[in-house]
């Protein structure tokens, strides 16, 4: 072999282990800032009771607002769906995965949130990333509150436009910002995802009109569990599709199911699939998974009790660790999140609580801000007074200055 050749390939042995040898100093980093992240292993099905490497425990962290994520009526749907349509849907929805199963949840999710059309993404990341992608481009100004989730930011890194990303629920700040610009785009999360406030809906809507911009609202929380019928949080506060022309709500949370969509005029919903490239690029969902996601609406719309049993848990949580003296966030939802402040606290509290069998999430950096680590407590209608109790009695035992 030529020498050129030996050194070329010698170079390229060196890149590959120095490369190995980064991703590994890479995790070690994290690791000693406490942020290093593990996946537990669950043995039972999404509910209260859950079963952790064979060990039952309460469970706080999940997203299953409604308790319909085990719910036998969706668990036979689903089955149906796959008695009917198999499993796979073959390929994409413009290719031929695009089934009737499919085409009738679109048409329901349409009429509940009482706009013309709906699309089905694969998931809520997707519908972020597609949607922000198909409406927003180079040269565009896309401004998103501070604490949005991180898909809505990917999704306008993605679009090329110009970010512009304003104070946690500040309308003043944001309609100074647009002042010195044209705005195309006002996202915001409906609920914070970890924080579990509401935005400012009606002010941004008129932020959004000032603007001369569409207001994008992602209800990933407050779809089922807000609004009349669990219609969501612009339902919440009254706003029709002239004000929040495009919803993005999903469906794996207080529906139990997988996937997500987006709603509103023909215009964008056609613009989607044009256009919309985590819409067009991927495999369809299983049909069998509208099938379910189509009975849990009709339970959603059905059990007003659930977001009933969940507003006395919430007011329960709420008043129980107010009598503690815990420093609560300003929440209404089912997101109940408790500061621990640093990534080492956080990750204290939580691994007390599982040594009381009690399942909560150590949310960090960079899922939330440097310095605001926090468990995130979730409550679902499927939990019982007591659970509740249970929770804040091991509160109690938390070393609050650990
Ligand atoms: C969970 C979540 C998403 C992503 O939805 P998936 O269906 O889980 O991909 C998007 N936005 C917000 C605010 C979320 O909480």
């Amino acid at each position: 072999m030529r020498s050129e050749t030996v050194i070329r390939q010698v170079v390229r042995m060196t890149a590959r282990q120095t490369l190995e040898t980064e991703l590994r100093l890479r995790l070690e980093q994290i690791e000693a800032r406490d942020l290093y992240r593990r996946r537990r292993i669950q043995d039972a099905p999404q509910q209260p009771r859950a079963i952790v490497a064979g060990r039952p425990m309460l469970n706080f962290c999940g997203n299953d607002y409604l308790g319909l994520a085990n719910h036998p009526e969706i668990i036979a749907a689903l089955c149906e769906g796959a008695d009917r349509w198999g499993v796979g849907s073959g390929s994409a929805h413009l290719v031929n995965g695009h089934s009737r199963a499919h085409h009738a949840l679109e048409e329901s999710l349409a009429e509940f949130t009482g706009r013309p059309r709906a699309l089905l993404f694969s998931t809520g990341y997707m519908a972020n990333l597609g949607l922000i992608t198909a409406l927003a481009g180079r040269g565009d100004c896309v401004f998103e509150d501070r604490l949005n989730h991180a898909s809505l930011l990917d999704g306008a890194l993605l679009s090329r436009a110009t970010l512009r990303r304003y104070p946690h629920s500040d309308v003043g700040a944001l309609e100074r910002l647009i002042a010195d610009g044209a705005a195309r785009l006002i996202v915001t999360d409906a609920v914070f995802s970890m924080d579990g406030d509401l935005a400012p809906l009606p002010a941004l809507a008129v932020a959004a009109h000032k603007g001369g911009a569409w207001l994008v609202v992602d209800d990933a929380h407050g779809f089922g569990v807000l609004g009349r019928g669990g219609r969501g949080a612009l339902d919440h506060f009254g706003l029709n599709a002239d004000e929040a022309p495009v919803l993005m709500g999903t469906l794996g949370k207080a529906f139990g199911v997988f996937g997500a969509f987006v709603a509103g005029s023909e215009t964008l919903i056609e613009t989607l699939i044009q256009f919309a490239r985590s819409y067009i690029y991927t495999t369809a969902t299983p049909p069998a998974l509208a099938v379910a996601a189509l009975k849990s609406l009709e339970i959603v719309e059905r059990d007003t009790w659930r977001r009933e049993r969940l507003m006395e848990l919430i007011a329960r949580f709420r008043q129980g660790a107010s009598q503690l003296g815990l420093a609560l966030a300003d929440s209404r939802t089912p997101i109940q999140p408790l500061l621990a402040g640093s990534a080492a606290r956080a990750l204290a509290w939580s691994e007390a609580l599982e040594a009381s069998a009690i399942l909560v999430g150590a949310i960090r950096p960079p899922t939330v801000p440097e310095g605001t680590a926090r468990l995130r407590i979730s409550l679902s209608a499927a939990h019982a007074p007591q659970d509740v109790d249970r929770l804040l009695d091991a509160l109690a035992e938390l070393p609050m200055h650990a």
